[in-house]
């Protein structure tokens, strides 16, 4: 006798590159733990405008998923139920079904709680230097504003970006763009990667730490074996990590979106190779 199941739901990560990318691993560890019917895969995507496409399918089709670089801020203007953040970040990085396609940002959330882990303290009143203006950086800046952030500065490769983010984003009273390494203040307490540098082994690195003071460095690149710019902080006697605590967090906040139940952290956790709760 056969037996009926159902179809498994599908979710999947939307980018390119999306060979890095650790989170099949991490939610399929989490679809297991809960013995949930859900598969999810990785799926190479160059096109913003075949992003969209699939995640129409997969969302009209009971899944759901991620966006990655470089789409998220395409994803956003595509979704017809963005959510809150979505819409004060221009970025979007998580997508469903809801009477329409939904779109959220869990990076802002993700973010705020492994800085505060990392920090030992809330961002209210800390000193950032933000490096990027892409997606995550939206995510970062909004972050910092929420939480009362003294102070951000932003360094981008191309500064006109950094500039139409922070007023984009309303952050002129908190965010100051700098041009230049010679613009940098002597120290932070956080120094936050959120650019793609470090994706490939050839990537110079982000900033050369040496010389920048910092109480922390935040890595938003993840490699199972951290990346280069953490391993060469860590060497100068900083506390550095990558973005596995990052990623663990927004994609506990999407699990939650998508299951309407709590996410299982600690199978997440192990699956990207970080040990027991909160640590890095
Ligand atoms: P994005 O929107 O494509 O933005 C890329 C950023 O990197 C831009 O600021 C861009 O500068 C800069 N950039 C690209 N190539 C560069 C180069 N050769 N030299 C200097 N700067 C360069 O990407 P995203 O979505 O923000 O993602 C950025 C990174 O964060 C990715 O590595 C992603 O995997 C990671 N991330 C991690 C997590 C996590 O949970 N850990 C979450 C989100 C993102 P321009 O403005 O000059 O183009």
């Amino acid at each position: 006798m056969s037996e009926e199941r159902s179809a498994p739901r599908l979710f999947a990560v939307l980018g390119d590159p999306v060979d890095h990318s650790l989170s099949p691993a991490l939610f399929n560890a989490g679809f297991r733990a809960l013995g949930l019917e859900a598969i999810y895969v990785s799926i190479r995507v160059g096109s913003p405008s075949d992003a969209v496409g699939v995640m129409r399918s997969l969302a009209r089709a009971g899944g759901g998923g991620n966006v990655t670089v470089p789409h998220k801020r395409r994803a956003a203007a595509a979704v017809e139920r963005p959510s809150p953040a979505v819409q004060a970040t221009g970025a979007c990085n998580v997508f469903y079904w809801d009477e329409g396609l939904c779109g959220d940002n869990t990076d802002v959330k993700g973010f705020r709680v492994a800085a505060e882990q990392l920090l030992g303290a809330s961002l209210g009143g800390r000193s950032v230097l933000l490096l990027g203006a892409g997606g995550a950086a939206r995510a970062v800046l909004h972050a910092c504003h929420q939480a009362g952030a003294e102070r951000v500065q932003v360094l981008n490769r191309t500064p006109e970006h950094a500039e139409a983010m922070v007023t984009e984003l309303d952050a002129d009273s908190m965010a100051e763009v700098v041009r230049h390494r010679g613009g940098l203040a002597r120290e932070y307490d956080l120094i936050v990667n959120a650019t793609s540098l470090g994706l490939r082994d050839s990537d110079p690195l982000p900033l050369e730490p040496a010389g920048v003071d910092a109480s922390a460095l935040m890595d938003l690149v993840y490699s199972s074996e951290s990346t280069a710019w953490v391993r060469q902080a860590r060497e100068l006697g900083m506390v550095a990590e990558d973005g596995r605590r990052m990623l663990v967090e927004q994609a506990a906040a999407a699990f939650e979106l998508w299951f309407q139940r709590e996410a299982p952290r600690e199978a997440m956790r192990d699956a990207v190779g970080l040990g027991g709760p909160g640590t890095a």
